[in-house]
């Protein structure tokens, strides 16, 4: 039986990974993005076990392991006390349940890319959506697209297909990719150091972008969205002073700061369609739901979008009955992590004392009682709801 046409508006994580995984099972797939090449750019980002599963699916879970860092524990001291106030270790969850493995965002882009168009996807670069309809899509140079069996939307958090935007939180962060500083920094950790909630300094090691590059890690700096024009304009040396009294190590970080565009500021937004479905269309990944990276979720959770469109998609031949089952595999654990997500950001990034105080003084201590650290680890490991038995459930009964 001949595939059916599916048109990916988008070519992120999402719209690629939804691609990989539909042309291997015989459908015909073309991606469309604005960008007019594939570049290796932007932060690194933390694969959870239920993402590398996904990404295992797509056959490209080795090369990301080879690339990438893996990442046991989450941990955070806040000044200048020093208390520690955020410490997950995936171990917590027992042996078999994996762990983080950071990557680089750009090794992640092409490890998908290169999966989609080795199963047969076609890519379409240069294309900027803004809108469609009836199984279409409109293009800016006022084009339009064949007529397609599905639409898929993966144009990311602020894609015109979705309806309506969300302003963006209080707080983003300015974002660049560094050269691994060595000891005393932890090869296998997230750190991050706080001011109250209101300054956040982080990094993450991310491995390499491509095998044999020196290893790197992402850095990171909470910002207001209202304060990033003033960090702009400001003198560099005098930003570098408040991070240095924030976490002092980070010096040989700092040194490799030469210019402000080493530093990309990154702003979240906080947003869940009721449903992933209109008529003709379905939403994968940011489209769908976006939120802060505080519980690193994001990527995961638009991998696990691809992999249960796919399979719903496998398991019925009616468009439509493909589309209800996938967006009922998904439903419950996206609900549940933007949830979570919407309840953790201020603890980390807002400017409530009574929050940081209820973060270092409550929620700190008790995460550390059973049955405290398996649970936040299975969180942040993105197991809650199960999503993978629920994605595999497709297609059952
Ligand atoms: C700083 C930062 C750190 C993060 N850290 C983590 C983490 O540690 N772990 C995690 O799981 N997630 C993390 N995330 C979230 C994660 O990056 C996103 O959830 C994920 O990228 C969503 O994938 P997507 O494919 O839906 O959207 P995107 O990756 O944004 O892809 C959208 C694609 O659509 C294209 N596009 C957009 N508009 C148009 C248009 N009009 N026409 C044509 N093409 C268009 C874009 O060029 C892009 O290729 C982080 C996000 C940020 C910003």
């Amino acid at each position: 039986m001949p595939g059916r046409t599916i048109a990916i508006a988008g070519g992120g994580i999402a719209g690629l990974a939804s691609a990989a995984l539909l042309a291997r099972e015989g459908e015909q797939v073309i991606v469309f993005d604005r960008m007019d090449a594939p570049a290796p750019i932007g932060s690194g980002l933390i694969l959870q076990p239920v993402g590398l599963a996904a990404l295992d699916q797509i056959g490209a879970g080795n090369r990301m392991r080879a690339l990438g860092a893996p990442i046991e524990r989450l941990f955070g001291r806040v000044r200048p006390s020093n208390r520690v106030v955020l410490d997950v270790r995936y171990r917590a969850l027992g042996g078999k349940a994996g762990q983080g493995l950071a990557v680089h965002r750009g090794a992640l882009f092409e490890a998908l890319l290169e999966a989609a168009a080795a199963a047969g996807a076609e890519l379409v670069p240069g294309r900027e959506v803004v809108a469609a309809s009836d199984r279409r899509l409109f293009f800016a140079d006022g084009t339009t697209s064949a007529r397609f069996d599905l639409v898929v939307d993966a144009l990311g958090v602020k894609s015109p297909l979705a309806g309506h935007s969300a302003p963006p939180l209080p707080f983003g962060a300015l974002w660049g990719n560094l050269d691994w500083a060595g000891k005393p920094f932890d090869e296998a950790a997230l750190e991050q150091r706080y001011e109250a909630a209101r300054k956040m300094v982080g990094i993450l090691p991310i491995g390499s972008v491509r095998t044999g590059a020196v290893k790197q890690a992402s850095f990171f700096w909470s910002l207001k969205h209202s304060d990033a024009a003033a960090w702009r304009a400001q003198d560099l040396d005098a930003w570098k002073q408040q991070v240095l009294q924030l976490w002092p190590q980070t010096a040989p970080f700092l040194d490799q700061i030469s210019d402000r565009e080493q530093m990309i500021f990154a702003s979240y937004s906080h947003r869940t369609l009721s449903s992933p479905l209109k008529t003709g269309l379905a939403h994968v990944g940011d489209s769908w739901h976006s939120a802060s990276p505080q519980l690193g979720q994001g990527a995961n959770m638009a991998l696990l979008d691809a992999l249960a469109l796919s399979r719903a998609l496998g398991a019925h031949r009616e468009v439509s009955t493909a589309m209800e089952a996938y967006a009922r595999s998904r439903l419950a654990h996206i609900r549940l992590y933007q949830l979570a997500s919407w309840l953790f950001t201020p603890a980390y990034q807002s400017e409530s004392l009574v929050v940081a105080w209820m973060r270092d003084w409550f929620l700190s201590p008790i995460s550390q009682v059973w049955p405290g650290p398996g649970t936040l680890a299975a969180l942040i490991a993105g197991r809650i709801g199960s999503p993978l038995a629920a994605i595999e459930a497709i297609g059952d009964g």
